[in-house]
């Protein structure tokens, strides 16, 4: 029932053949990527991490292409960019990609559209068939993260996109256990430019990760299902939390991201963000006090994990505000984060005079 662990890096030539890791061949990550490839409804390649996966499409660009890109997002995206306009290898169009007009004003003669199916960590949503649709028409390659979403929530590809993709050390694979990253395209010519700069830079996942990210496949379904039910209780009762001032979860009717969600996504996934009344003092209290939810960065895994982004400079730089939390919500019982939730913002709350 599961694919072996291939461990072997090279393999004995047969006639007319000879294969090597590095381009691709291995039992175990070929099994992942037809699995993840189903899902998306492409062809999958699988990289070393998601932010390999990211650099093949962004330094796959030609030398002087101009990418339109969210003014907020995950921040090894931003960073990214960031570097390839400081090395004058890219023009790079930083927009909020949940304001579709400011998108469709900075598209003409872009070559990339980078989108993330819902932005970290603002989570703002974007009208992904509206701007596919524009930015085919001035011929610019549209890319989206999706690793928000999941295939189960959002499938980028039916909507027109040209490459899917996702840090399937994420919700993909489940247990915040490895490094690993995917994209997924239906065009051969650009699925084979990938290919090919994931063979020139080595950026091929190990065969552990590639079996332990299939394991966790199996329960993405039944993950995702809990985490979203645990995540539209726990942001309608942070909503209503008087020491929160803010949530930004898509599944509330009141958010402004909803109607779009509704009408594109199937589901809100199980990421919230929400502001806790007072400084970055009383938002770090709320770290420090959490006992069930582990203080951590990163997502998607089966346990709960919150962090205050904009501790570090670039999201801070990109517009977080310094009292926003993260919450990976998990698939813990529902009341056990709460009741963690509930006690640590009362400990943040009873912080009365921090200095500002
Ligand atoms: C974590 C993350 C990445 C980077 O993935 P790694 O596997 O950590 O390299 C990219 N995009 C988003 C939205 C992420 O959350």
């Amino acid at each position: 029932m599961s694919a072996p662990i291939v461990l072997s890096a090279t393999f004995q030539s047969g006639p007319d053949d000879n294969h090597y890791l590095r381009q691709g061949s291995s039992d175990t990550i070929q099994a992942f990527e037809d699995a993840v490839g189903e899902l998306e409804g492409g062809a999958a390649l699988a990289f070393g991490s998601g932010m390999a996966a990211m650099a093949a499409v962004v330094e796959g660009q030609q030398s002087g292409a101009v990418a339109v890109v969210p003014s907020s997002g995950y921040s090894g995206c931003v960073s990214l960019f960031d570097e390839q306009q400081r090395m004058g290898r890219m023009q790079v169009r930083p927009v909020d990609i949940s304001d579709t007009a400011a998108v469709v004003a900075a598209l003409p003669g872009a070559d990339l559209l980078w989108l993330e199916s819902v932005t970290n960590p603002l989570m703002g949503v974007a009208d992904l068939a509206e701007l596919i649709g524009a930015a085919h028409d001035v011929g610019a390659v549209v890319c989206v993260d999706s690793t928000f979403s999941t295939p189960l929530v959002l499938r980028p590809l039916e909507h027109g996109a040209d490459v899917v993709m996702h840090s399937a050390t994420k919700y993909l694979s489940g247990h915040s256990d490895l490094l690993m990253g995917v994209l997924i395209t239906r065009s051969a010519p650009l699925g084979a430019a990938l290919k090919l700069r994931r063979d020139l830079t080595g950026a091929m996942p190990g065969a552990l990760e590639a079996f332990l990210a299939l394991r966790g496949l199996r329960t993405l379904a039944v993950r995702m299902q809990r985490a979203q039910a645990n995540a539209m209780e726990l942001a309608t009762r942070l909503a209503a939390h008087p020491a929160v001032t803010a949530v930004r979860f898509p599944g509330l009717a009141s958010d402004p991201g909803h109607e779009r969600a509704s009408r594109l996504h199937e589901g809100y996934g199980a990421m919230i963000a929400f502001e806790v009344a007072g400084s970055a003092q009383h938002a770090e209290q709320v770290c420090q006090s959490v006992r069930l939810i582990s203080h951590a960065t990163s997502l998607g895994g089966v346990e709960s994990l919150i962090e205050r982004r904009a501790r570090y400079a670039v999201d801070a730089a990109h517009g977080t505000p310094p009292t926003l939390l993260r919450l990976s919500v998990g698939i813990e019982h529902v009341e056990d984060i709460w009741a963690d939730l509930a006690q640590a913002l009362a400990r943040a709350a009873a912080l009365s005079d921090v200095v500002p």
